[in-house]
């Protein structure tokens, strides 16, 4: 099974929460670019003041902030077993870059999918459950339409890598669905 695992998916389609549950599960860790740069908004870093109104209006950080972020921590010794990378690579530069960086960087690809109107209705309730400030109608919609310009090409990038996971049901089962793809693999 590789342990150099990507999820690509939709905004709304559980990645977050999946990506965590398989790295617990595989003793690899989660890195997720959003979360970190959530962090670093949160935090008030330079980088997070740099970001906040970007993420804010559901657009995408720009790829040199976000490559360099994702090199340094793949540098660090924990990530050297493998990863869960999560909302990292979003667009074919990022995918291009990542290439570049790490030989073989991703083994195994987990497309997780839902249908638009389940994906809104989960967004919806995200933000009444966290408060993200990106999680409302307006910037919903554009990072769903960000998802389908830039990000779900890598689809075809990844090609045969790709697992195609139905993102629909419990959170154990669309654990184990993933579970199963992955040591099939
Ligand atoms: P996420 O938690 O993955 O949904 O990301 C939340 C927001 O963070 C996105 O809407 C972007 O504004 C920003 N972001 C996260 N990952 C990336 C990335 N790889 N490239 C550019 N922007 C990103």
């Amino acid at each position: 099974m590789s342990r150099r695992i990507l999820f690509l998916g939709p905004p709304g389609a559980g990645k977050g929460t999946q990506a965590a549950m398989i790295a617990s599960a595989l003793h690899i860790p989660h890195i997720s670019t959003g979360e970190m740069l959530r962090d670093a908004v949160s935090r008030g870093t330079d980088l997070g003041k740099q970001v906040e109104g970007v993420m804010a209006a559901g657009d995408l950080v720009s790829d040199d902030l976000v490559v360099a972020i994702v090199d340094e921590r793949l540098s660090q010794s924990d990530a050297n077993c493998g990863y869960v990378l999560d909302g990292f690579p979003r667009n074919a530069a990022q995918a291009e870059a990542l290439n570049d960086a790490v030989i073989n960087a991703i083994g195994t690809v987990v497309l997780l999918k839902a249908d638009a109107d389940e994906l809104v209705s989960r967004l919806m309730k995200r933000a009444e459950q966290e408060g993200r400030a990106d999680d409302n109608e307006e910037t919903i919609r554009r990072r769903l339409q960000v998802y389908d310009a830039e990000t779900a090409p890598l689809v075809s990038f990844y090609g045969d890598a790709v697992h195609q996971i139905d993102g629909i049901g419990g959170i154990d089962d669309v654990f184990s669905r993933i579970m199963l793809a992955l040591v099939a693999f």
